[in-house]
């Protein structure tokens, strides 16, 4: 194994958005210098970060300036194209493993990959066509969640049925684009957590408390942690995130989602190879965020402490609600943070908020 990096090296980000940004605080925190690869010019990382490679993810040359100017490379979402990274890993170190980018990029093999380490999932059927989708519906007794394999993300390229008869199936999949998708039966959960957790180098595992999520057309609006769950629920989403953790040999910081049905029995949703707006609380209520948390992993620094100091909400500023921010500062208990984005847009995440609940 590598030794781990020094002050002054420079750790490289793929992804110039607010997770990368704040990635980029976290690594400056630790004395690391910072280069951003990312086609937007003004992206809200590049602003915090030590100098940005301005181009696609997929841009050969882009990626082998970036190899050379990282001493580690990351990434902040999890379409980078694998053939990409790994042209960067052979170059340079490259976390988390490519493995973990092929198995949740695409939410057939995550899900076959989910389900044979025996956790379990929702049911789910391939649909390249509208007579797989109306097989799938009657499977699935004329309920389910159709969604796009790839690149679907704040349920974009969704579509719920329910009760619907097979002659609904007609034109679905042209209306989606005519790309592959998978119909999953609707699972009749109670909450929605989940689980931080991280993996160093030396395969040392640490997790955040499970975080409850709630969200309005498709969007997180606010996580709650604790998650109102019982203890054994809470036990088993931290134990199947570690098997995945120890699977994928991975190393960095993954969040995977849970449904939690009513008996307290958990269904893995999915699971994301990065840091997670779920996991923003830890800023404010943990002594290591998150996104530090990521940044020794991948480093090779010892991982640190996860304990939640105290419980909190964690909100989004979607849009013009970042317009709350100077009175959200003027209460005491809350963290703000704000990406330094310049155009706002209805739904677009702006920033957040942490309120610290203290009894
Ligand atoms: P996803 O993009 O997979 O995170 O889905 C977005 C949201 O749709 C989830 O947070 C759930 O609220 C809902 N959802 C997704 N899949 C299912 C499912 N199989 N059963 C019920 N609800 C679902």
């Amino acid at each position: 194994m590598s030794r781990p990096l020094s002050p002054g090296q420079t750790v490289g980000i793929i992804g110039g958005g607010q997770l990368g940004r704040m990635l980029a605080m976290a690594a400056a925190r630790l004395g690391f210098r910072i280069v951003v690869l990312e086609p937007d010019p003004h992206c809200p990382a590049a602003q915090v970060a030590n100098s940005q490679i301005v181009g696609a993810y997929d841009d050969g040359k882009a990626l082998q300036q970036l190899a050379e100017a990282s001493d580690v490379i990351t990434y902040e979402f999890e379409n980078v194209p694998v053939v990409a990274a790994r042209a960067v890993a052979e170059r340079t170190s490259l976390f988390p493993p490519t493995e973990a980018l092929e198995a949740a990029q695409d939410r057939l093999t995550e899900k076959i990959f989910l389900n044979s380490t025996g956790i379990s999932t929702a049911p789910f059927v391939s649909v390249d066509s509208d007579e797989n989708l109306a097989q799938g519906l009657a499977r699935f007794g004329g309920s389910g969640v159709l969604k796009t394999r790839r690149l679907g993300y704040d349920g974009k390229g969704q579509r719920v049925f329910r009760n619907a008869l097979p002659r609904q199936a007609a034109g679905v999949h042209a209306a989606l684009g005519g790309v592959p998708l998978i119909l999953e039966g609707l699972v009749p959960f109670e909450r929605e957590i989940s689980v931080i957790a991280a993996r160093g180098r030396d395969g040392a595992v640490v997790a955040y408390d499970a975080a409850e999520n709630e969200h309005h057309e498709g969007i997180l609006r606010q996580t709650l942690v604790p998650a109102r769950i019982p203890a054994a629920t809470a036990r088993a989403a931290r134990d199947a995130t570690f098997q995945i953790l120890e699977e994928l040999h991975y190393v960095g910081v993954i969040a995977v989602e849970f449904f939690v049905l009513g008996n307290g029995a958990i269904v893995a949703n999915e699971m994301a190879p990065r840091v997670h707006n779920s996991g923003h609380w830890t800023e404010a209520a943990c002594a290591c965020s998150q996104f530090e948390q990521h940044i020794r992993a991948v480093a090779g620094l010892p991982l640190g402490g996860t304990d939640r100091l105290a419980d909190c909400v964690m909100q989004n500023l979607l849009g013009d609600e970042q317009d709350t921010a100077p009175q959200l500062l003027a209460e005491k208990d809350v963290v703000v943070h704000l990406y330094g984005k310049t155009e706002s847009r209805p739904g677009r995440k702006m920033g957040h908020f942490t309120r610290l609940i203290r009894s």
